[in-house]
């Protein structure tokens, strides 16, 4: 065991104890077809014998995402590589926090079986049948919002025309490469993931306490739609509904694409047309409050990545 390291109790501003010297962390994984994965926690643990998500204390040279994959990994021998990571929400306590990882499995690589002595069973349990199992306290607290985010996605799209000419060299004649440069700076915030606040979903009911790690779509016109993707980040042309489809019409074909593949995801289009913005033509695919200013988005991206 490392000297210094994030196990022992904390005494909480809550009144409560809680495990987890820079706060703990756990994995809501989640499959379509096999349900969630909970942990009946053994009887010598916290509330021992009650049913949560595999987890615990968050190392010092750890972020809350890194923790739960490892100890999901100890607890089920789940590998990363058998899930992606959506979003993740934290209940902060002031002197502690416990974050909840949202995960989704890929195919059938997640094969989890006890793997040390915190749990005494691992079980995939429908959603509608998680609220019947004796629940760990903290986690049947957070089980109604949690379950409410399941499977769902934050999408950017990103108008990448607009957002290249807000900026002041955005008019130089090697679209391209402009929007290659804007592409690379966006795989890395996709890496980061951004907050409710960041992209203005704060204010949507439930969604407060989140952050994601987004998927983003870039929308770019002419020999710019040709650019490679990365990791996080496609780019597509402006969407098929006929010719002249570009501009505010391309976004929002582009964005009925996104709203099909995902009923669920949370959208929100970076865009400075105006149009859109006050939601004229758009309101079958998207909320006027989901649209997000290009400068906003430049904030974000010179906060991760300094240009
Ligand atoms: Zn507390």
């Amino acid at each position: 065991m490392l000297i210094g390291n994030g196990d022992g109790f904390v005494s909480c501003a809550c009144g409560r104890r809680h495990w987890g010297l820079f706060g703990a962390a756990g994995l809501l994984l989640s499959d379509p077809r096999r349900g969630v994965l909970l942990q009946h926690r053994a009887a010598w643990t916290h509330e021992g014998g009650s049913w949560a998500l595999p987890g615990g204390a968050v190392q010092p040279d750890e972020t809350s995402a890194q923790a739960a994959a490892r100890e999901t990994e100890e607890e089920t021998a789940v590998p990363g590589e058998a899930f992606r990571v959506l979003a993740q929400r934290a209940d902060e306590h002031g002197s502690w926090r416990y974050t909840t990882v949202l995960a989704t499995a890929l195919g059938d690589a997640a094969r989890p079986r006890v793997a040390n002595a915190e749990s005494t069973a691992l079980r995939w349990v429908p959603p509608g049948e998680v609220a019947d199992y004796p629940l760990h306290s903290g986690f049947a607290a957070a089980w109604p919002e949690l379950r409410d985010q399941l499977g769902r996605r934050l999408v950017l799209l990103v108008d990448a025309a607009t957002v290249i000419d807000a900026r002041s060299d955005g008019r130089s004649r090697d679209r391209a490469g402009a929007v290659a440069r804007l592409r690379d700076r966006l795989a890395v915030l996709a890496g980061m993931g951004v907050s409710a606040a960041d992209v203005g979903l704060d204010g949507v009911a439930g969604a407060a306490h989140w952050s994601w790690w987004p998927q983003v779509v870039l929308v770019a016109e002419g020999a710019a739609a040709g650019t490679e993707p990365a990791a996080g980040v496609a780019v597509v042309g402006p969407g098929a509904d006929g010719p002249g489809a570009d501009g505010d019409a391309g976004i929002v074909a582009a964005a009925r694409t996104v709203r099909a593949g995902g009923p669920g995801d949370h959208l929100v289009v970076v865009t400075a047309d105006p149009r859109l913005r006050d939601g004229a033509d758009a309101t079958e695919v998207l909320d006027p409050a989901a649209v997000l200013d290009p400068a906003a988005l430049w904030r974000l991206l010179a906060a991760c990545a300094p240009a």
